[in-house]
């Protein structure tokens, strides 16, 4: 019998056992030992919640959106409350640093429930004379949505997708990754705690076959899915069954582009953060880095020399570390793998390219910050999500030149350009097919501003206002003032 901690599914506001006693285990990747066990969310489990989030939607959905506001926003000041232990958690789950987790994770979660708690009061219909009659409209919520999330960013990717549902009246289960369910837990609890009735926000555990029932679970009316693209094309299918509503956060393999005249260190600054920050594992990551040829040589040098003089990898929950371990041995694997590739597949490796084994942390799944150059766009490392710390280095002539290559690929979440010359800037970005821009800046996501793909990198957004109109539907009401002309 193990001795460790044993979480249960969260439903309508507390811990439900799942009768069978069927567990998972969740490996802490800078140890590669197990720090807990999850029990998987039998039939009984999802019944339940679907059954709660029902009674949940009733009683939610009737609330004055001010009221739902106010509870929102307790919420956010017990996410803000308990950061740091809510970052510990995040740290041990993901590998990630301590020093990121405690400063980004939490607080951009808490961002953007306090931003849609901000703009619930605030959703209003219209109306419309039509002769002596009129309609109007209602925004009015979709009903149960499901929440399904990868394992870098859980707590923050459990907030994104709640503060939206919630705030226009819906209810949601939230299924987890299997390798990262704590985050998800934590605020279930949290919602609690702040006074959201039970089963508005219920937390099912399990792999892909609980995310699987979530998208054809008839209850349903949207899923928002953040992950893969070739699982976001399988949940799009499923959902397909029920016509449910669907918002697809996928992955990337975003441009950043460097012109001559740009500020070095700031776009070496750019280059890594793009590349290393949470050791790699970021959707928006900028993995194709475009260098016009005469900065080329200066970026190169600045770029080894840092990422070899500043880079601190080990214990994440060290604070001097700001280089973690990837989430799990199979996609360590996997990212060695694709190191190998690139080198024989022509690419010189400038920096990195093993495992890694930091005395602090000796078992963990860490790579070295990897960077290639002489790449071409036809490798498989530049054309693939590695979703590690693994950058690939071009260089490029002139704009149309770059633009093109930039945009030659079935993704586009995210872009970036750094120049001087204010014009090409903006000339720039608005050809790149991307829905995440950045000009001198790299990462940056503010609650306010939206974000999502273009082309396989997904469909809808989440944040900004806009996501509000993806979490209501439309009832148009026509009011006759008259009386009814009739031919019978
Ligand atoms: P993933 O393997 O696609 O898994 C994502 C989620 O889907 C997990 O909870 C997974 O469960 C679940 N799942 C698996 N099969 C399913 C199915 N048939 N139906 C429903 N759900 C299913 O992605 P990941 O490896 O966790 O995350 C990395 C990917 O996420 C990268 O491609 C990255 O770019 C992308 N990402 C995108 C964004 C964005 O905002 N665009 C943000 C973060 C990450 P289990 O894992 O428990 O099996």
């Amino acid at each position: 019998m193990s001795s460790k901690v044993i979480y249960q599914n969260y439903v309508h506001g507390k811990y439900l056992a799942n009768g069978t006693g069927e567990t998972f285990e969740v490996i802490n990747p800078a140890t590669g030992n197990v720090s807990y066990l999850v029990e998987v969310a039998t039939e009984s489990v999802q019944q339940a919640a679907i059954e709660s989030a029902k009674t949940g939607f009733a009683i939610w959905s009737a609330m004055m959106p001010i009221e739902r506001s106010r509870i929102l926003l307790k919420a956010v000041a017990l996410l803000r409350e308990q950061n740091d232990d809510l970052a510990a958690g995040e740290v041990l789950d993901t590998g990630k640093p301590w020093q990121e987790a405690s400063v980004v994770d939490i607080v951009t979660g808490a961002d953007s429930i306090e931003f849609f708690a901000g703009l619930a009061p605030s959703i209003e219909g219209n109306q419309q004379p039509v002769g002596a009659d009129f309609y109007y409209t209602r925004r009015e919520p979709l009903g149960i949505c499901a929440g399904i999330g990868a394992w870098n960013y859980p707590l923050q990717i459990a907030c994104w997708k709640a503060a939206p549902a919630l705030a226009c009246g819906n209810v949601m289960i939230f299924k987890p990754s299997e390798e990262t369910p704590r985050g998800a837990m934590r605020l279930a609890e949290i919602f609690t705690q702040a006074g959201v009735p039970d089963g508005v926000f219920n937390v099912v555990q399990g792999d892909g076959r609980v995310g699987a029932w979530l998208t054809t679970n008839e209850d349903i009316a949207k899923v928002s899915f953040t992950g893969e693209v070739g699982t976001g094309k399988k949940v799009m299918a499923a959902a397909a069954g029920s016509l449910k509503e669907v918002t697809m956060e996928l992955g990337g393999k975003s441009p950043l582009i460097i012109f001559n005249d740009a500020d070095v260190e700031n776009a070496v600054s750019a280059a890594m953060l793009a590349n290393f920050y949470t050791q790699g594992e970021v959707c928006t990551n900028g993995t194709r880095v475009f260098v016009q040829q005469d900065i080329y040589p200066r970026f190169i040098q600045r770029l080894k020399e840092r990422t070899e003089q500043n880079i601190v990898c080990g214990d994440p929950m060290h604070p001097d570390t700001n280089f973690g371990a990837l989430i799990s041995r199979d996609h360590q694997q996997k990212v060695l793998d694709y190191i190998e590739i690139g080198k024989k597949e022509g690419a010189t490796l400038l920096t990195g390219g093993t495992a890694l084994t930091p005395d602090n942390a000796p078992n963990g799944f860490f790579v070295a910050p990897t960077v290639f150059i002489d790449c071409t766009d036809e490798m498989t490392i530049s054309k693939e999500e590695i979703f590690g710390p693994v950058m690939s280095v071009f260089t490029f002539t002139d704009e149309d030149e770059v633009i093109e290559r930039a945009n030659s690929t079935h993704l586009g979440l995210a872009a970036g350009v750094f120049t001087q010359d204010i014009t090409r800037a903006h000339r720039v970005i608005h050809q790149m097919q991307a829905g995440i821009c950045w000009i001198n800046a790299y990462g940056a996501s503010p609650a306010e501003m939206p974000v999502g793909g273009y082309k396989m990198s997904g469909i809808g957004r989440e944040n900004g206002s806009e996501t509000l109109k993806a979490y209501t539907q439309i009832k148009a009401v026509y009011v006759g003032m008259q009386s009814l002309e009739s031919p019978f």
